[in-house]
């Protein structure tokens, strides 16, 4: 007999994400209420490129919407590490900024590790200073990184059960892999950290509860690949002849996942409440800067 077929949930992530997204609004709408200046969001870019313009614009209406101020900062391509520097400081020196994040990649030889070391540790909203991550592995509380939060955002309110659960994280970066590892952890999931050098991917795979891909090898996940009744969380994004694919075969995996993220409207919009998120919450915890 042929296994049953699995009813597959595929997530819709940004309809999850205006669910948060008004709980936050109504957060922000009772400080203001109460008499307070809105949370504000700083933004640094640094050159012109378009997808990074573009992902700042999304912020900006973001923030826009739930009623949190942002602002942005715009450096030329061949700013020096000093000008970029300084930029930083001046916005962790200015109690009218709740949250700082500076647009990821940065151009020619600056040094990313050392632009975001710079940022003051409380107004981190992408976790990626060296005192958040460490607070995070010492299970610490502390900003951490928007995609791995969304990710577990999604598990939640799914009702995906972590706890003694087999979870496979493909990709060990910093920004998603690493952070997603560790938060599954503190969930009491059982965690493998697969990456380009791991042995037999696929395997380690099939024996996955929960399956988060991130990569960015575009539908290197297949349906044979998959537990059945396994949760998939897709969050690579990459372009084969200019069409956006993920690392998994959303299609392919329907009727074995119970449920999974597709690469449009899954992890990407909840990355972006998370981000809104994280600076409500560096607001509150500055609670001497409301005063201004
Ligand atoms: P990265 O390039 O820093 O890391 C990729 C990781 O995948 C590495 O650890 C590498 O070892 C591993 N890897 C590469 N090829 C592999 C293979 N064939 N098999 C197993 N592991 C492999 O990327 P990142 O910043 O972590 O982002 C990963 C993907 O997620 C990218 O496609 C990125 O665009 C996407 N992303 C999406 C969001 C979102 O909000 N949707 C946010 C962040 C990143």
């Amino acid at each position: 007999m042929p296994p049953t077929p699995i009813s597959t949930t595929v997530v819709d992530g940004l309809a999850l994400a205006n669910e948060i997204r008004k709980e936050l609004s109504e957060a922000v709408g009772r400080h203001v209420a109460a008499g307070r200046r809105a949370p504000r969001l700083a933004v640094v870019l640094v050159g012109d490129d378009p997808a990074s313009a573009s992902y700042i614009k999304g912020k900006r209406r973001a923030c826009e919407r739930i009623g949190m101020d942002s602002s942005e900062r715009t450096l030329p391509a061949d700013a020096s590490s000093e000008r970029v520097l300084e930029t930083v400081a001046e916005l962790n020196g200015d109690d009218g900024v709740d949250g700082i994040l500076v647009q990821l990649p940065l151009p020619g030889p600056l040094d990313a590790n050392e632009i975001t070391g710079a940022i003051d540790p409380a107004k981190d909203v992408d976790g990626l200073h060296p005192m958040n991550a460490g607070r995070l592995l010492l299970g610490e509380p502390c900003l951490t990184a928007c995609t791995p939060l969304g990710i577990i955002e999604i598990l939640r309110r799914f009702q995906v059960p972590l706890e003694g659960a087999e979870a496979v994280v493909i990709g060990r970066s910093n920004i998603v892999g690493k952070p997603v590892s560790l938060l599954l952890q503190r969930e009491n999931a059982t965690v493998h950290m697969c990456h380009s050098r791991t042995r037999d991917l696929r395997e380690h795979c099939r024996s996955a509860d929960v399956l988060v891909a991130a990569a960015g090898v575009p539908l290197l996940v297949k349906r044979d690949w998959v537990k059945p009744g396994a949760a998939v969380i897709d969050v690579g994004v990459s372009e084969i002849d200019g069409v956006l694919t993920g690392d998994v075969d959303t299609e392919g995996v329907r009727g074995v996942a119970r449920i999974v993220t597709p690469h449009r409207r899954g992890v990407g919009p909840m990355t972006i409440t998370m981000l809104l998120r994280n600076t409500l919450e560096a607001y509150e915890a500055r609670a001497g800067a409301w005063a201004g």
